[in-house]
């Protein structure tokens, strides 16, 4: 038998470093020999501490909500070959890893399988595929479910331009925010002539109420790795980096032994798997300053400079860190490398919509009954999202809107539920789908306030180098304050909407040119919630 604590932060914020430990006293004084492991975060924050109970020849079962005093009651069960059924939250008969499949058991009809619970409804596993069910701190783990074959296959091929082919016939786009075509970014870098070359992995999350890298980082470290490893050899760089903000202290910690872990294996270092290929990884930890996403100041910040952005041209694949070529791609950009290496560009794309393919993981919060993190194919609409697999809003409220992409993103009302979650949609809006951020405002939420906590946020992170945005956001945050404290007026209303567009199409770099999207937005969908403020303070 095979018992795995859910040790994410959600779930050790949840309680459980508490079960996890209570599994391990009563497991050593009653001399069973069960397998204890840590794992990551399966997705359903909500209904941490989640625990996966393994019994051979009977399915993988996830129990949630588990307290330490469920403990003795679990053991028990599971010593006398019974599942534990009473938390069950779903039952797993086989997985598809990507690169590995696993059987686990069939039996157990009256558990739902993980796919009929409602949080998973629609969700397909292509980036979060190992999380909450390997062990993060254990590279075997991940080689025992097909981990490094992707890696394998890239080095025995040795056609670097045929995996270039493959990652832009697959149409991944980046997922940090932009969606530029990843194949055509590599590419770039490929052809790029020099010596050295670098590769860096923007962990910097830093939007409100977006924690996807994160999970990523802590439940399945290695499949970052391996698509670094097998970005390194395609495109030429001996180098790579992974900025990661300090602030996720658990990432960084199951990141360093992971690297350190593929270097032991030989994955990393002067001759990886004896291919003659050399590439190794260091982690830098970002001060958690928000514009260091920017890929100037991040590189700035790397170069150990203050993180300002800097004007493009010149871009990073032809000048980037330290002046040599590089290439900046988002965290779960690298997590759909080894899958589309596996299983080829015309799988990946079969899943997600025409212009936006595969999946993309979002961090469902706020006022809806289910949160936690969703992997959807990309198209789905919005409204699949906040009903469906959110469970419509908590305390049976109804949900006026959702904000996507985070203080560069915008508030979509809840008559536009049907709008498809993709690049060029949300951007119809006014919206961004930026890194995975999905925030739920409800009927009590003020959307002015909304919008005025947003340029809160963009103006304490903006750097201050250029005019518009260090200026535009104090005037448009002194606009905002005057409207949701009652003193507003249509003169107020009329500047703020000027000084947005003003913002928005003079600022150097894409904080200040995103950063209003929260009020446009907001002045396009909710302008009635102005007037309303403005007719108070009469
Ligand atoms: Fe700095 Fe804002 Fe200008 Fe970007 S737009 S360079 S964050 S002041």
């Amino acid at each position: 038998p095979r018992i795995a604590v859910g040790m994410g932060t959600c779930g050790t914020g949840n309680g459980a470093e508490s079960v996890y430990h209570a599994f391990a006293d009563s497991i050593n004084t009653r001399g069973l020999g069960m397998n204890l492991a840590r794992t990551g975060c399966f997705g359903f924050c909500a209904a941490e501490p989640l625990v996966n109970v393994y019994l051979p020849g009977k399915p993988l079962v996830i129990l949630q909500r588990v307290q330490a005093n469920d403990v003795p009651g679990i053991l028990d069960d599971l010593a006398s070959g019974r599942m534990p059924t009473g938390l069950a939250l779903c039952k797993i008969e086989e997985w598809d890893h990507i690169t590995g499949h696993v059987r686990f058991g069939v039996g157990l009809p009256e558990i739902p399988h993980w796919h009929e619970v409602p949080f998973f409804t629609g969700q397909k596993k292509i980036v979060l595929r190992n999380c909450g069910l390997i062990n993060p701190n254990e590279i075997d783990e991940y080689i025992a479910i097909g981990g490094y074959q992707a890696l394998y296959k890239v080095l025995i091929d040795n056609n670097p331009d045929m995996v270039i082919e493959a990652v832009k016939a697959s149409k991944l786009r980046g997922r940090g925010g932009a969606g530029y075509q990843t194949g055509i970014k590599w590419e770039f870098l490929r052809k790029a002539k020099s010596e050295r070359k670098y590769i860096i992995c923007n962990a910097d999350e830093g939007d409100p109420g977006a924690y996807m890298n994160r999970n990523e980082i802590e439940s399945d470290p290695h499949s970052l790795i391996e698509g670094m490893i097998i970005g390194g050899f395609v495109m030429g760089a001996t180098e790579g980096i992974l900025y990661v903000r300090a602030e996720y202290p658990l990432a960084v910690h199951r990141l360093n032994s992971a690297i350190e872990q593929a270097r032991e294996c030989g994955l990393l270092g002067d001759n990886i798997l004896g291919r003659g290929f050399r590439f190794d990884l260091q982690l830098v930890e970002g001060a958690g300053a928000f514009v260091c996403g920017e890929e100037t100041a991040l590189i700035r910040s790397l170069e150990g400079k203050a993180g300002r952005p800097t004007p493009r041209p010149p871009y990073p694949a032809e000048h980037g860190l330290y002046g040599c070529p590089t290439n900046i791609n988002n965290v779960e950009t690298w997590y759909n490398i080894a899958p589309i290496v596996i299983k080829g560009p015309g799988w990946f794309t079969e899943t997600g919509s025409a212009k936006s393919s595969g999946t993309k993981v979002f961090s469902l919060v706020g006022k809806v009954n289910n949160t936690g993190l969703v992997e959807m194919p990309l198209g789905t609409p919005l409204k699949t999202f906040v009903y469906d697999v959110g469970g419509g809003g908590a305390h049976g409220r109804a949900i006026k809107a959702v904000q996507t992409g985070g203080p560069s993103g915008g508030c979509i009302p809840q008559e536009m539920f049907d709008t498809c979650v993709d690049y060029e949609s949300l951007g119809q809006l006014g919206s961004i789908m930026g890194s995975g951020g999905m925030v739920v405002m409800d009927e009590d939420n003020c959307m002015v306030d909304v919008a005025r906590y947003f340029i809160e946020f963009t103006h304490s992170e903006s750097c201050g180098k250029c005019i518009p945005c260090r200026v535009g956001l104090d005037k448009s945050l002194y606009y905002l304050n005057r409207i949701t404290q009652g003193k507003g007026t249509e003169a107020d209303f009329a500047l703020l909407d000027d000084l947005s567009r003003m913002i928005r199409d003079t600022s150097l770099c894409g904080l200040g040119q995103t950063a209003p999207n929260p009020v446009l937005t907001t002045m396009r969908h909710f302008r009635h919630e102005f007037e309303d403020h403005i007719r108070a303070a009469r």
